[in-house]
């Protein structure tokens, strides 16, 4: 659970340059413990507590999360349940069930990348977001964050919140202060008074030890640490950690996000000989792309749930867009349905330069060999991933790639 301290003081609104704004860093509130009640409907408005194993009929260990009422009573993650229970007798308590947490962590993850496939996973209930191209979709990045927020509250019962900025560190201190069930943007002209308004252990970064190393330089506020030079921090700790606390200190953060793909994926991109504004083209190359990969996806033996549209324009900036599917798949017809359609959205109006798709949230499926007999009274997609894979099949026996149908 987060143990950043929030203030009641701090400002809710930080700047007007709204276009500086593209990461967002979003934490669920007290996660285990929301979760519990979303499951446990009658523990609405009630505290609940998450933590500890059930031994003989009595929680035995610490807490793992709180939600806020149990917050009120001093309850902290770590503390030990049977202290918990003296301090807040009335809590409702469960066991902790990591298996079921991380099928809510798997579903939100799923869920944020349908906004964006440029995603830092940095814990069961934190994620980073690059949003800085999804203004075309989802309209400002403001509204783009309450769309997820709304999301994952309507599928999986939980709140979160979020925060806004420029960068990670100050997303990060955005969205504890925006704790909870709440979203605060930083811009970038703000952040460096937004982050001298916070005490200096709420910094993301300043642990205990060098937060006691500052003191005895008398530096107790941000404010304070501000003022000290880059050369002085680097005298007082080493070269690297100095610039990070100096740059923290002026609300700056030049980290990129750890962008990772949590499993393997399949794709393929081409760049144009001729840049285009013509959309027939763009999509006809995206139609090749698309069978490519899918041909390559039948050969691995997987099937899909999420796939990927990455363009780049004459300029050099790239978008994409994904979307996870509640259903597998492995023909090309569905996946350049689907393919198309982000296209679409994502498109706007500028020459493009390279065009490409990729699939994820791979699944090992049987391969041919066991087809049964098509059967006319099949329609949609296992209809279609059958006559995919008797296409892979020919392709594969005559060495090409010879057949497509779409
Ligand atoms: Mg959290």
């Amino acid at each position: 659970m987060s143990t950043g301290p929030r203030l009641e003081s701090v400002k809710k609104n930080w700047g007007a340059d709204i276009k500086s704004l593209k990461i967002v860093h979003i934490d669920m509130d007290s996660f285990f413990a929301t979760i519990e009640q979303a499951r446990h409907p009658e523990t609405n408005g009630k505290c609940v507590i998450a933590g500890g194993t059930n031994q003989g009929g009595t929680l035995k260990g610490v807490v793992s999360s709180a939600n806020y009422l149990a917050r009120e009573f001093g309850i902290k993650a770590g503390m030990p349940m049977a202290e918990a229970k003296r301090r807040c007798p009335h809590a409702i308590c469960f066991p902790v069930d990591m298996e079921h947490y991380q099928k809510i962590s798997e579903k939100a993850f799923d869920i944020f990348y349908n906004f964006t496939p440029f995603i830092e996973p940095y814990s069961i209930d934190e994620v980073f977001l690059d949003l800085s191209g999804c203004q075309m979709l989802f309209g400002t990045i403001w509204e783009a964050v309450e769309k997820i927020r709304n999301q994952i509250y309507k599928e999986l019962g939980v709140t979160c919140s979020a925060g806004i900025a420029e960068n990670k560190l100050v997303a990060k201190l955005a969205s504890t202060q925006a704790k909870p069930n709440g979203q605060m943007m930083v811009c970038a002209d703000a952040a460096e008074e937004f982050v001298q308004s916070l005490p200096l252990k709420a910094i993301w970064g300043i642990g205990p030890a060098t937060r006691k190393k500052l003191e005895n330089y008398g530096i107790e506020t941000v404010k304070q640490l501000a003022d000290l030079s880059l050369e002085k921090l680097q005298k007082i700790f080493k070269t690297k950690m100095g610039e990070k606390i100096f740059q923290a200190a002026h609300g700056l953060d030049s980290s990129k996000l750890a962008i990772s793909e949590p499993s393997k994926s399949i794709g393929n991109e081409e760049t144009f000989y001729t840049e285009t504004y013509n959309k027939d083209e763009v999509l006809s190359h995206l139609l090749k792309m698309t069978e490519k990969t899918v041909k390559r996806l039948g050969e691995e033996g997987f099937k899909t749930r999420r796939i990927t549209v990455n363009i780049k324009y004459s300029d050099f900036s790239r978008d994409a867009a994904s979307i996870t599917l509640k259903k597998q798949v492995s023909d090309s017809q569905s996946i350049y349905k689907v393919a198309k359609s982000l296209f679409e959205k994502l498109y706007n109006g500028k020459k493009v330069r390279l065009i490409g798709v990729s699939l994820s949230k791979l699944e090992n499926v049987k391969q041919a060999g066991e087809q049964k007999q098509f059967s006319i009274f099949e329609y949609g997609y296992e209809r279609n991933e059958r006559l995919q894979n008797a296409i892979n099949l020919l392709n594969k026996k005559y060495n090409k790639h010879l057949v497509h149908y779409m």
